[in-house]
């Protein structure tokens, strides 16, 4: 399976950083993964048009669940399209925090983004109380019951696996706890959707860095990464891009 190198800008960004994105491009015209940066809504159409005709593609950050409406400060998923997306992360952990969504929603808002025609990108992960718990599997076991729909295909639902205490902040699992934590993913999809489970695409996601990528990227079912904080700089994402 090819791999994913996602980048989430988060708020972060206005017009002065799409050069990054362009020494990105120059940088690694035909990569050997897949490539995708999620910038802010405000950048997308602009981005999209510098992705035209290269290996990068563009995603949404999140996405409404209904297909239009009154609805103020939202997105709908065909909107996301419409400005050059083709994936949208969905259920990130600081949406699943700043702004109470749950799995449920999560998953309608993974339907929408199917119907639309987009890629979604799943996203679970145990707080730190939680993995202090044991309770680490139990957690993202559930979450990715609730939030993955029955529509999933292999080329339609990302999943991104995101310890909530490794993002931004440097820290990361060890390499057992990802291998772990990903057979886990890849056993319950599995168990869920059969043969083709073994297409879907797993993620890490939290504190990846060019230091570090190399060997997350080694662990068995580690199929890429969500980046952040290292997304934003063409040097640091391509490093991560050159590593998978
Ligand atoms: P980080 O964020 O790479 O800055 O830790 C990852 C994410 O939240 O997707």
């Amino acid at each position: 399976m090819r791999k994913l190198a996602a980048g989430n800008w988060k708020m972060n960004g206005t017009a002065a950083a799409l050069a990054e994105v362009q020494a990105l491009l120059a940088a690694h015209p035909a990569p050997a993964c897949d490539m995708l940066l999620c910038p802010p809504a405000t950048l997308m159409s602009r981005m999209a048009d510098l992705a035209r005709g290269t290996a990068l593609r563009i995603g949404g950050q999140d996405c409404h669940a209904a297909a239009s409406g009154a609805h103020t400060g939202d997105i709908a998923a065909a909107m996301l399209v419409d400005a050059g997306a083709s994936h949208v992360i969905l259920g990130h952990s600081e949406r699943r925090a700043d702004h109470g969504e749950t799995d449920s929603l999560v998953n309608a808002k993974a339907v929408a983004a199917l119907v639309a025609g987009l890629i979604a990108v799943i996203c679970v992960g145990e707080t730190e109380a939680e993995r202090d718990a044991g309770t680490t599997l139990d957690v993202i076991g559930t979450q990715l019951a609730g939030s993955v729909p029955d529509a999933a295909t292999p080329d339609t639902v990302v999943i991104a696996y995101e310890p909530v205490w490794a993002i931004g902040t440097g820290r990361t699992p060890t390499l057992s706890e990802i291998a772990e934590v990903h057979g886990f993913l890849r056993a319950r999809l599995t168990a869920r959707f059969g043969q083709a489970a073994a297409g879907m695409r797993l993620l890490y996601g939290g504190s990846v860095k060019p230091s570090n990528a190399a060997e997350i990227f080694a662990v068995p079912h580690v199929d890429g990464a969500l980046v952040g904080g290292a997304s934003l700089k063409a040097a640091d994402f391509g490093a991560i891009v050159a590593a998978l």
